[in-house]
């Protein structure tokens, strides 16, 4: 079982296992209910690029305070190191990392960033396996992910214009087939308004096995 908080936009805590894992924790973002004060424990803190909404730089807050993992594509981690992160992993696509049981494998994105490349996250606790895409569009080896690890949930943006549209967001869950989709990274800013429900629409036309759940920033789920 994974405990799955959402923290406003592509931001999400996942607590398994024991373990408290961070991603992309825009924490001075609009939508997020918690500030970097407020983080207790964490153990692993993934960032899937260096855009100012994913959280960057409260990852390196919150890996100065913890001793947690900073885990991001070669470059990123790298300067997290030169910034004065203690414990980094510096992966790249395809390659996967045991940290104390979690295994982190980084994967592909496609979209755009200052330093290294995109990225997502699949994440294997042994009680789960969550998918983060990063931001990206659709992209057909999506396939493989969900033939290779068999995610139990993933986050899907959906709020178009910087990445997946409702219907693109849909395909992709056909693709994955994880067994619980979470919208994500939809109506932060004018721009990515996009409907959840018509997302839920989609999904349980095409795939209706898949369970879509829409929970608000501050609001949990277990999987
Ligand atoms: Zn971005």
């Amino acid at each position: 079982m994974m405990k799955i908080t959402y923290l406003g936009h592509a931001s999400f805590k996942v607590e398994a296992d024991g373990k408290t894992v961070y991603v992309d924790p825009w924490l001075n973002g609009p939508t997020s209910p918690i500030k970097v004060k407020d983080v207790g424990k964490a153990d692993i803190v993934l960032v899937t690029h260096d855009h100012g909404d994913h959280g960057y730089s409260e990852a390196l807050e919150i890996c100065k305070k913890t001793g947690a993992y900073f885990v991001a594509i070669n470059e990123l981690a790298i300067q997290a190191r030169e910034q004065g992160v203690k414990n980094i992993h510096t992966l790249n696509i395809g390659g996967s990392v045991d940290i104390d049981g979690v295994i982190v494998t980084l994967v592909q994105a496609f979209h755009s960033c200052g330093v290294g490349a995109p990225t997502g996250f699949i994440v294997r606790f042994s009680s789960g396996t969550f998918y983060h895409p990063g931001d990206t569009g659709v992209f057909a080896s999506m396939k493989l992910f969900g033939q290779l690890y068999k995610p139990d949930v993933a986050f899907l943006p959906i709020g178009s214009y910087y990445v997946m549209d409702v219907r693109q967001a849909a395909v992709a869950t056909e693709l994955i087939k994880p067994r619980v989709v979470i919208p994500m990274h939809y109506d932060t800013f004018p721009v990515i308004q996009a409907d959840p429900a018509e997302f839920k629409r989609l999904v349980n036309k095409q795939i209706p096995e898949v369970k879509v759940e829409i929970i608000k920033p501050g609001e949990s789920v277990e999987v």
